[in-house]
């Protein structure tokens, strides 16, 4: 791997850069992802969604953006960080230029040009949205096709959903609700839903939105005192999408409007698709009648990926690009890399990006070199499956004594133990390490959370158990 300040790889830089814009994009767009992490999602939509990637050429990364008091701003406040961004994630970088742009800028066109023709059917992408239309539709990503969409075990039941809302003229099943952890697919499918629908019957008035979007829409006609005009917008659409509806959970006149849309729409035999990251019933803060409307037509998730899916999605991601990258390296990801897609596909653009700017072949030991931290993440992830494993073995139970219903003290603790754990050393919800325990109630699992955390406080050879089980779990 290179290091800073090595000329050599500096001249070889300022020979090729990257000329790729379709890999400016990616690289920017997974920097964009950290920022918005990093700086929350209130500053991100700002300052950082609005900047727009042009070119990356001899070291200068140029970026546009609409006005020079958002110019100003960036440059004070985030140009630092995105420098070091960009130098983790491709390498030495000497400088940003942030140029004043109309948001069309010609980049724009010339990376929607290149997606365009690496999508399989021209046809579908170059789709427009009905002319005349006023319905403020979000963008739709021209690389979110169903021919780019690779099936597997994991994600089977909610494409062929998908396929069927997709193919059909009449209303398939009303709502479609699609549901999974980050980065499965969701919104990809949903994108690749509006394309097949737009090319299809390009009379049919689709609107995909997301929930947060749908709120802004919502709070800003409230605002404007032009209620009358959203409920119209909304309503005389054929297809309404909305996307991570989790969003609006909590908030209640929001609910409320969508709940009359929402009913308004189904009433008139439209279409509606669904997406959140917890189903129907798991979701917290939803009005019951909202949520037991969202369970009326097909509830299909999207179950973590298999190893086979993620080289089926990398062995097509690399037929997309184009690019030389060995079967091996291809393999190792797969295997390294099983939290989500984007991350996968994060990876594969950081090798891609890399190894076009040092102009050298991708390797097995230049990959774990550059995505050192990344694999370290994903290795110390830990699941409620481990965990179960760890506890039954060391209380010498049987593991699926951690599904079964038995109650008998000698396994009940012991499964409590699990619940305690999972709760602290994982992300999972209450109700996803219910689930976990053998569809087992939110509460059971509160209860037995709570039940360790008074004993640990009480018995100290329990304690000590605990103890070690963290240490076994996490080391
Ligand atoms: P979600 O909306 O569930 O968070 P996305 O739809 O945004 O996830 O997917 C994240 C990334 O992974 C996208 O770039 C998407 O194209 C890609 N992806 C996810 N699943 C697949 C798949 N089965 N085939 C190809 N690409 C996929
Ligand atoms: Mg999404």
């Amino acid at each position: 791997m290179f290091e800073k300040g090595n000329t050599s790889v500096v001249q070889k830089q300022a020979q090729t850069g990257i000329s790729n814009p379709v890999i400016v994009a990616e690289v920017w767009a997974e920097i964009s992802a950290l920022l918005q992490k990093e700086f929350g999602s209130a500053a991100f939509k700002s300052w950082i969604a609005p900047i727009v990637p042009q070119s990356f050429n001899n070291g200068v990364l140029e970026l546009s953006v609409a006005t020079r008091f958002v110019r100003d701003w960036i440059k004070t406040h985030y140009v630092d960080r995105i420098r070091q961004l960009w130098a983790q994630n491709c390498g030495p970088i000497v400088r940003i230029d942030i140029v004043i742009a109309t948001p069309a800028a010609p980049a724009v066109e010339k990376i929607n040009g290149v997606l365009a023709e690496r999508t399989a059917n021209a046809n579908e992408t170059s789709a427009e949205v009905p002319a005349g239309s006023d319905i403020p539709s979000s963008p739709l990503d021209l690389r979110f096709t169903f021919e780019n969409f690779v099936v597997g075990k994991p994600n089977e039941l909610a494409h062929a959903a998908a396929r069927r809302v997709a193919d059909s003229d009449t209303v398939a099943f009303n709502p479609l609700f699609l549901y999974s952890g980050v980065g499965l697919g969701k919104t990809h499918l949903m994108h690749a839903i509006a394309w097949a629908i737009r090319a299809r019957s390009p009379q049919r008035k689709v609107l995909y939105m997301s929930a947060e979007k749908f709120m802004y829409q919502f709070v800003r006609a409230l605002r404007f005192k032009d209620t009358m005009s959203f409920k119209e917008k909304f309503r005389s659409v054929d297809v309404l999408m909305i996307d991570d509806i989790q969003f609006i959970c909590g908030k209640e006149s929001t609910q409320e409007e969508f709940f009359h849309t929402f009913n308004a729409l189904i009433d008139q035999n439209k279409q509606i698709i669904i997406s959140a990251d917890k189903s129907p019933s798991d979701l917290e803060g939803l009005e019951e009648r909202l949520r037991s409307r969202l369970g009326w037509g097909l509830v299909a998730d999207i179950h973590p990926t298999t190893y086979e899916l993620r080289l089926g999605i990398l062995e097509q991601k690399r037929e997309m690009l184009k690019r030389d990258i060995p079967q091996n390296v291809l393999e190792f990801l797969a295997h390294k890399i099983s939290s989500n897609v984007r991350e996968l596909e994060g990876a594969l653009n950081r090798i891609i990006a890399h190894s076009e700017l040092i102009g050298r072949p991708v390797t097995i030991e230049g990959t774990q070199d550059l995505l050192q931290d990344l694999l370290r993440a994903n290795d110390r992830r830990i699941s409620v499956d481990d965990i179960q494993r760890k506890v039954a073995e060391h209380y010498n139970i049987r593991l699926s004594d951690m599904h079964s219903p038995r109650r008998a003290r000698l396994v009940a603790r012991p499964r409590q133990i699990a619940m305690y754990l999972a709760k602290g050393l994982t992300e999972h919800s209450l109700p996803e390490i219910g689930r976990k325990f053998g569809g087992r109630d939110h509460t059971t699992i509160m209860h037995g959370v709570r039940r360790i955390e008074e004993l640990i406080l009480e018995d100290r050879s329990l304690r000590e158990d605990v103890e070690l089980l963290k240490r076994a779990i996490t080391g």
